[in-house]
């Protein structure tokens, strides 16, 4: 599989100077694997995809929503191939999430904040519940779990041609309470080839932003650490970090954590997930 951050900002857009290593567009992931393709959340990275796509011919597109929050959804108002004939988008959910998204996206676009209705959209877009034993579509194995963040938030497991990527964005770890919720959180994650987190903080930030349902840096390598994770990348930046603070946190987590491989996520960037290291 072939893993490319369209958007790995949470929260706003943050476009400028300041940012643009890491970047400033939100939440958007790209998988692709025997040419097929998945989408992750449509925060506003999707806007660029979508003008890739556009110039390539239309095919068949599974997207999956983490949770419906702005950064996870802006970016499909200007998402191009969703007003384009002969693109046909399936979009899966979690039961919960599934029954509401619908109407969710439709509001985004409701003519008092959006020229062009949801429904008047050029595509074939459907919407399908996804049963908790998980889908597979082409050559893709997705399952999904629950999140803990307001609202709700489901992580996804992807596997392909012999790897394995977790998703699992918009979650907050909560190791004073019930150990069995980390437990069952590194159960989803166990043996991941490639896992892209919610690193949002750093612990130093951490105790005034209790409840806010994001994880810290530190949060993220623990459960990579407990689930034997080959691969760590850390995304959803906080839209008060910029370049030189983001570089910062990732040295660190770097130098402290010499025998797990993490990089922060960086839009643009692709990367090829692999069971082995790199030698
Ligand atoms: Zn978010
Ligand atoms: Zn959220």
């Amino acid at each position: 599989m072939r893993v490319k951050f369209w958007g790995t900002r949470g929260s706003i857009p943050t476009p400028g100077r300041t940012t643009e290593k890491y970047g400033g567009n939100t939440s958007c992931v790209e998988v692709t694997h025997g040419g097929r393709r998945v989408i992750l959340d449509g925060g506003t990275g999707i806007r660029e995809l979508g003008i890739r796509m556009a110039g390539e011919e239309p095919s068949e597109v599974v997207i999956l929503f983490s949770h419906c929050h702005w950064d996870h959804i802006q970016g499909l108002p200007f998402f191009v191939p969703f007003f384009k004939k002969g693109f046909r988008f399936r979009i899966a959910a979690p039961p919960h999430l599934s029954r509401r998204i619908k109407a969710i996206l439709g509001k985004q676009m409701a003519s008092e904040v959006f020229p062009v209705d949801f429904a008047d959209l050029g595509s074939d877009i459907s919407f399908k519940e996804m049963p908790a034993s998980g889908v597979k579509v082409g050559p893709f194995r997705i399952r999904h779990f629950a999140l803990n963040h307001p609202g709700g938030s489901a992580g996804y497991r992807i596997e392909a041609g012999g790897t394995s990527l977790v998703y699992a964005t918009d979650h907050e770890f909560a190791p004073q309470d019930d150990p069995r919720t980390f437990d069952a959180f590194v159960r989803h994650l166990k043996g991941a080839h490639l896992y892209i987190a919610d690193g949002q903080y750093v612990e130093k930030e951490y105790a005034e932003r209790h409840g806010w349902g994001h994880s810290t840096v530190e949060h993220v390598v623990a459960a990579a650490k407990a689930a034997r994770v080959l691969r760590l990348a850390v995304t959803h930046h906080d839209p008060m970090h910029d370049d030189p603070a983001l570089t910062g946190f990732e040295h660190d987590a770097m130098k402290q954590h010499p025998g797990l491989e993490i990089f922060f996520a960086r839009e643009g960037i692709a990367v090829e997930v692999r069971d082995t290291l790199r030698p």
